[in-house]
């Protein structure tokens, strides 16, 4: 078996892993590894910032199109669209996984690729090599919080990552989450030319960012024909012969209504990605205060994300208590390293709880 030490390791290669290594490297000189178990560059060039704005790119065409090409004298018929090739475009514009390495190998870095996971809090074992270093920085990012809705387990859902893989344009999809993630789907689907449909629990939409600059948005989406229904849960989904029926409740009480879609978006919020590393594992095993408050956190996220664990009342207190928490935890209080202080994904848009689970383990 394969044996290195080095002085920071971290699990995931994407912005919130580079960002540490970077300053490790740079600022402290680092002997530095990086592991990523599935795509180099992490989320955002693969499966979200960069393919997500690809599709509003070609979204917008289409729209201009539609909307101001005859007025302004330039005769086209009306744009539809092809998403397999759209699709295919959006993939041609990803760095090669190959590029990745080459350009971490340039920063001095080493790679390995496969899934780590913990022996001890100073070493984790990936493929045939077992790595430890003085501290390990788990930068594993996030995965989609299936949210408890009856159903649910009915129905061939889609989330931002099977969502970019779709080669049909449905029909009618509805949007389950009002922020950046189901906004931005929304968008660029209704203007390919679905019928969108956007739920969500909330009063505004994309409701941590200025509220202003929301509402302007809201009007806008509902200008271009955008159902938002606000304030109200999707409760209930159920297959139907000739499409699906969602059973949508208001949050206060008052009259259920019922909207049909082909394509169900799951864009109401991403969980910390956790259980691949076997952190939780390793946590359980500590006795150490802080490992029991953080395996508080994960158990409770993680609770979050079963279906059926949280009564359809507590769900949105306990959102916007984890959404809160999730906050405050991923910029001060998970920093206990002593070299890299504080590493933050470069999430700017989405909603607290998409911001990476960046911190330092074993630094105790
Ligand atoms: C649809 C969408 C659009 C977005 N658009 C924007 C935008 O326009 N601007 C913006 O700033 N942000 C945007 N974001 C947010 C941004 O994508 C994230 O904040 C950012 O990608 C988080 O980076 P990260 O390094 O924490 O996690 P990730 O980039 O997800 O990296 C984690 C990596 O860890 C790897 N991994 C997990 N477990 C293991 C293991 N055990 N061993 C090895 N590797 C492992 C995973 O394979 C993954 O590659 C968007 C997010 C979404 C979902």
């Amino acid at each position: 078996m394969k044996s290195e030490h080095y002085d920071l390791i971290a699990i995931g290669a994407g912005s919130a892993a580079r960002d540490g290594a970077n300053k490790a490297a740079k600022d402290y000189g680092a002997k530095v590894a990086l592991i990523e178990a599935e795509h180099w560059g992490g989320s955002c060039p693969n499966v979200a910032c960069v393919p997500t704005k690809a599709y509003l790119v070609a979204a917008g065409l289409a729209h201009s199109i539609n909307t101001l090409a005859n007025e302004r004298g330039i005769e086209v018929g009306p744009a539809t669209t092809n998403l397999a090739k759209v699709k295919a475009w959006k993939d041609s514009l990803k760095k090669p996984q190959q590029k990745w390495v080459e350009s971490l190998h340039a920063a001095g870095f080493d790679t390995y690729e496969g899934t780590a996971s913990f022996v001890d809090p100073h070493t984790v074992r990936v493929g045939d090599a077992e790595l430890n270093a003085d501290k390990i920085l788990i930068a594993t990012g996030s995965r989609t919080a299936v949210p408890p809705i009856e159903g649910i387990e009915e129905i061939d859902w889609v989330d931002h990552v099977s969502a970019l893989e779709i080669e049909e344009l449905p029909e009618r999809l509805l949007v389950c989450g009002a922020g950046p993630v189901g906004l931005e789907f929304g968008q660029a689907f209704s203007r390919f030319g679905s019928n969108v449909t956007i739920v969500d629990a909330v009063d505004e939409i994309a409701p941590h960012t200025d509220h202003h600059a929301a509402m302007e948005l809201r009007e806008a989406l509902t200008d271009e024909g955008i159902p938002i229904i606000l304030g109200s849960f999707v409760t209930k989904l159920a297959a139907r012969e000739g499409g699906n029926v969602a059973t949508i409740t208001p949050r206060e009480g008052g009259m259920e209504q019922e909207v049909e879609f082909d394509c169900f978006l799951v864009a109401s919020g991403l969980l910390k990605f956790l259980e691949s590393s076997g952190l939780l594992r390793l946590l359980s095993r500590s006795g150490s205060d802080s490992a029991r408050a953080m395996l508080g956190l994960c158990k409770d996220r993680n609770r979050f994300a079963s279906p059926s664990a949280t009564r359809k009342s507590g769900f949105w207190s306990c959102w916007r208590k984890l959404a809160s928490w999730s906050n405050v935890r991923s910029v001060s209080s998970f920093t206990i390293a002593s070299h890299v202080s504080v590493c933050r994904s470069a999430c700017t848009l989405v909603s607290p709880t998409a911001t990476s689970f960046a911190s330092i383990c074993g630094a105790e």
